[in-house]
């Protein structure tokens, strides 16, 4: 018989649901909390808050991270900001309005009840952050300033210049070193999780290596937390931080734990375009740019033609053959439509042969006109760190002036192109943050999280800190409330002796291929099949066809892998084995996703289902739920198909309209 999934939302009206179930939820009382142990894999933004809150509230925690300090989670590196519902501007917003604007931006593919819990707390981290001492930008007169992101009419995010991911995460970073220096929490840097230990079919804890001697190392707990973030990497080229990877969400996959909707990927419209075939990383022009910045092509075929061949620069295009496409396509949002819908449109243009750079995969970012209306120096405070980054990268400074010319100024564009950036996919996870497997947890972008079909630019942050510092807090008790009575595990017990047995019969498989191909090679081509056939857009031929040559990249990785050195010690190429052979298969879990999803919808967009306009064309009567993966035993296998209805009781579905 199929699994059914219990998504454990709360009864009542949505709006009612959180607090009803924070007024019911069991407790765990003072002095149990001092015998109850979490384990919290991650140190980004999710995994940093959740430790330190946890550890806060008397439990003792024992936190993990693969890099040498907390503070260099790939949560650093977020720029443009994080959304809240404060209405500081005055502009009509208001915790329904955020709430609306995620649905509808995830193109009602996500809970509503998680959604609006999400928005109702979103007020609360900036004040638990403004607490920290984070600096947020501020107004002349001290409130704190806001701009906008796609998706919404109103100006809700907050942010610090273009650093607000490495001032938030300092911020949580505080509040988890005063609990390591209270003994609450303890940190293992430069470790990984390699698999999760089930014992009476419960998580009680991890095997971990040690990434510097290479030895593996067990830990029990009474609950265990994931807050490894997302699979971006599985495409290779991405704007993640390279060190990104899902093995720990895959070996919980493995184990019993569903995977959600793996098919929604974002692929964000403002990144620096690929400019070569010897690149390993992609690079991120905040979407915060989209406030002054315009998106634009030239309107005749000729000058692109001319662009791409170099004979003309892109200043030299007057105001009058510019097509500013996203605001001639949607005059209600302009460049602010949500993600999905700004990269596919600069998609659309390229392929009609409108791209602006030698490979004709480029639009242009223009700030010709907010220079003129702001003034540089406006415009560099907002943005001055995101230029420098873009003139390091390019050698093209987009706040010089090109040349004037009937007495308008114009300045060197940037060039931007779509990128993969974040995956709304994950681990599954009902209301209260707990996946299929009993006493394990998954927070921030690891879970299938809250975002639907596509997240809104600052939304991200805004989940990560939400789960960590203000939902698993008070779920997590649910759980644990009746786990006090049980002693510590030892970790001397067989199931611990066979977990770590199997992790480490897995690493002499790898390190015994002895093959001729680096892991970088593999990846690469792992890159190229899933940009090819499960990117931007996706048709029927095309995902069966990635499909076989995943599975065939799975023998090549399994038969002709080549890892230097040994396993004992530091070995950063085994590391990275690891992480490959898991986006083969979370490669192999997004195309049977997509496959099976005969709708377009946000992120994922088949080809085969578009309106007249282009637009993705959602089949709600079919497809109105999340789809959930289970594992059937073996890599081998094809992943079973459980589905989760979704059910919305104050939105009104409907198609999604940035026009007017
Ligand atoms: C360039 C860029 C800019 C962005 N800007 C924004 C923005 O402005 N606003 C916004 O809302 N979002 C933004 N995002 C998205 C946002 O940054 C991420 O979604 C978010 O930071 C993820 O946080 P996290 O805590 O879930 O995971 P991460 O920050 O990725 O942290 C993962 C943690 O898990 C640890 N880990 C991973 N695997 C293992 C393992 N097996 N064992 C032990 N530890 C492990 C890592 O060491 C790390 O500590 C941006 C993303 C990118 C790529």
């Amino acid at each position: 018989m199929a699994k059914v999934l219990d998504s454990k939302i709360p009864a009542g009206p949505v709006p009612e649901k959180w607090k009803e179930y924070k007024a019911h939820q069991r407790l765990v009382n003072p002095k149990n909390k001092l015998k109850l142990d979490v384990i919290v894999v991650g140190t980004g933004l999710a995994g940093a808050s959740a430790a330190a809150s946890l550890a806060e509230m008397g439990f003792n925690v024992y936190n993990f991270c693969i890099q040498d300090s907390p503070r260099r989670a790939h949560s650093i590196a977020a720029q443009g900001g994080i959304n809240a519902a404060k209405n500081y501007q005055n502009d009509g917003d208001s915790v329904y309005r955020l709430f609306y604007d995620t649905v509808k931006g995830g193109d009602y593919r996500a809970r509503e009840a998680n959604v609006y819990r999400l928005a109702e707390v979103s007020n609360n981290i900036i004040d638990q952050c403004v607490a920290q001492g984070v600096p947020f930008a501020r107004e002349y007169g001290g409130m704190l300033a806001n701009r906008s992101f796609g998706g919404a009419q109103v100006s809700r995010t907050f942010y610090a210049k273009g650093q607000t991911g490495q001032q938030l995460l300092l911020g949580a970073y505080s509040s988890l070193s005063k609990e390591v220096q209270r003994g609450k929490v303890k940190l293992f840097t430069r470790y990984e999780m390699e698999d999760v230990v089930i014992v009476d079919g419960r998580a009680r804890g991890i095997i971990a290596k040690n990434l510097v001697t290479g030895k593996l190392e067990r830990f029990s707990a009474n609950a265990v937390v994931i807050a490894t973030g997302g699979y971006g990497n599985a495409y290779f080229l991405s704007t993640n931080a390279m060190g990104c990877n899902c093995t720990a969400a895959i070996q919980c996959y493995r184990k019993g734990a569903m995977m959600a909707n793996p098919s929604y990927v974002q692929i964000h419209p403002t990144c620096i375009p690929v400019h070569g075939d010897k690149q390993s990383k992609l690079t991120l022009m905040s979407e915060s740019l989209r406030n002054d910045g315009r998106i634009w092509v030239p309107k005749k075929l000729e000058d692109a033609k001319a662009l791409q061949a170099d004979t003309k620069q892109g200043y030299e295009i007057p105001e009058e053959d510019r097509d500013y496409y996203l605001e001639r396509r949607y005059p209600a949002f302009g460049n602010l439509v949500p993600r999905d819908v700004a990269s596919r449109a600069a998609k659309e243009r390229c392929d009609k042969g409108f791209g602006v750079n030698n490979t004709g995969l480029a639009v242009f970012l223009d700030f010709s006109e907010s220079i003129q209306r702001l003034g540089i120096d406006e415009i560099r405070q907002r943005y001055g760190n995101l230029f420098d980054m873009y003139e390091e990268i390019t050698d093209v400074n987009p706040g010089e002036k090109a040349c004037t010319k009937n007495g308008v100024d114009y300045y060197y564009p940037m060039m931007i192109f779509p990128a993969i950036h974040y995956t709304m996919g994950g681990v599954w996870v009902d209301y209260e943050l707990q996946t299929t497997i009993p006493g394990l947890f998954a927070i921030g972008e690891c879970n299938f999280s809250d975002h639907g079909a596509n997240r809104l630019g600052a939304s991200a942050l805004m989940q990560g800190l939400a789960d960590g510092y203000f939902v698993l807090p008070y779920t997590i008790q649910n759980y644990l409330a009746d786990q006090a009575i049980w002693p510590r595990l030892s970790t001397d017990m067989p199931e611990f002796a066979e977990t770590e047995k199997a992790v480490a019969a897995e690493i002499d498989r790898l390190m015994n291929i002895k093959g001729k191909r680096s892991v970088d090679s593999i990846h690469k081509e792992l890159g190229h099949i899933m940009w090819e056939h499960v990117g931007m857009g996706r048709t029927k031929e095309g995902l069966e066809e990635g499909l076989k040559l995943l599975k065939n990249l799975r023998k090549e990785f399994d038969t002709n892998l080549f890892i230097p050195g040994s396993k004992e010690g530091l070995n950063v190429e085994l590391d990275k084995a690891i992480h490959l052979r898991d986006f083969i298969l979370m490669g192999e879990l997004v195309a049977y996703d997509a496959l099976h999803r005969e709708e377009s919808c946000g992120g994922h967009f088949r080809e085969e289902h578009q309106t007249e306009e282009g637009e993705a064309k959602r089949d709600d009567e079919n497809f109105f739920y999340v789809g959930c993966w289970d594992y059937q035993g073996s890599d081998d296998k094809a992943p079973e198909l459980i589905k989760e209805p979704l059910n919305y009781e104050i939105i009104k579905v409907q198609t999604r309209n940035y026009k007017n």
